[in-house]
């Protein structure tokens, strides 16, 4: 209990958890779509850009899934795997302090992290332009900490909740009422968390996905924030969850409030 009281502490005053530079997404998947659909989007992006492409650390709820996603990748990428790595707490040191070496100059040649939450506390990976959460968090705390490795460089970051169904079972009130939220400003339902709120200056296209549609700036950047995911998604992405909320949508959404 101490313990915990503690490490709420100690997270609030290392760490603002409004990010303005990181604008917010959410994205949900039926739980039958593949890993390699899901994640289709990255490994076109990897095949383009190679060691040029911009850094994703992607986070895993276990290890069990990061080797699971590690391995996905490497079926798809073959000698371009070079490019992506695992971090997690069964990881060797040397391996660990391999990847830290690496992470820490901002053109290394890791271009994608697949971690656990070991890599979300105590390392500073460097040019990290991409957080993704695959599966939510069990609390507000370690998301903050996690989505917030992005854009330590102060310029535009993008964070993005990929999920489905089955990922939601042990989450606290305020991960849950941040992943079933469809209306609600993303970074307001954050602040709220800790009785805090957004600053209403900021730019709605850079703050979230919800406040991005109702964005009337007319910038000529306005509509050009915006993640990788969506930019490269295959069609199975919109015969799921785009689609707007069917009845297996519904289904889904009750085993969250188990
Ligand atoms: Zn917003
Ligand atoms: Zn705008």
């Amino acid at each position: 209990m101490q313990k915990k009281f503690c490490m709420k502490d100690c997270l609030e005053i290392v760490q603002n958890p409004d990010r303005e530079n990181i604008k917010l997404f959410v994205h949900k998947f039926k739980s039958t779509v593949s890993l390699c659909d899901t994640f289709y989007f990255l490994i076109h992006l990897i095949k383009q850009e190679k060691e040029l492409c911009e850094r994703f650390l992607i986070f895993c709820p276990s290890i069990k899934t990061c080797s699971e996603l590690f391995s996905a990748l490497r079926m798809e990428l073959g000698q371009l795997i070079k490019h992506v790595d695992m971090f997690h707490s069964q990881s060797p040191d040397t391996i660990k302090e391999k990847i830290k070496e690496d992470m820490r100059v901002e053109n290394g040649n890791i271009r994608v992290l697949v971690a656990t939450s070991a890599a979300g506390m105590g390392v500073n990976f460097k040019a990290i332009k991409y957080v993704i959460n695959y599966g939510p968090p069990r609390d507000m705390d370690g998301f903050v900490q996690q989505f917030g490795r992005a854009g330590r460089d102060e310029g535009v970051a993008m964070a993005i909740l990929l999920f489905n169904g089955k990922q939601c079972r042990k989450l606290d009130e305020d991960m849950k009422t941040y992943v079933l939220n469809e209306e609600t400003c993303r970074r307001e339902i954050i602040l709220s968390a800790y009785k805090s709120k957004p600053s209403p200056n900021r730019i709605p296209h850079m703050c979230c996905d919800i406040c991005a549609i109702k964005c009337a700036c007319k910038s000529s950047d306005c509509s050009d924030v915006v993640h990788p995911f969506f930019k490269y998604k295959i069609p199975i992405y919109s015969s799921d969850s785009d689609t707007d909320f069917d009845a297996d949508d519904m289904l889904d959404d009750t085993e969250i409030s188990d």
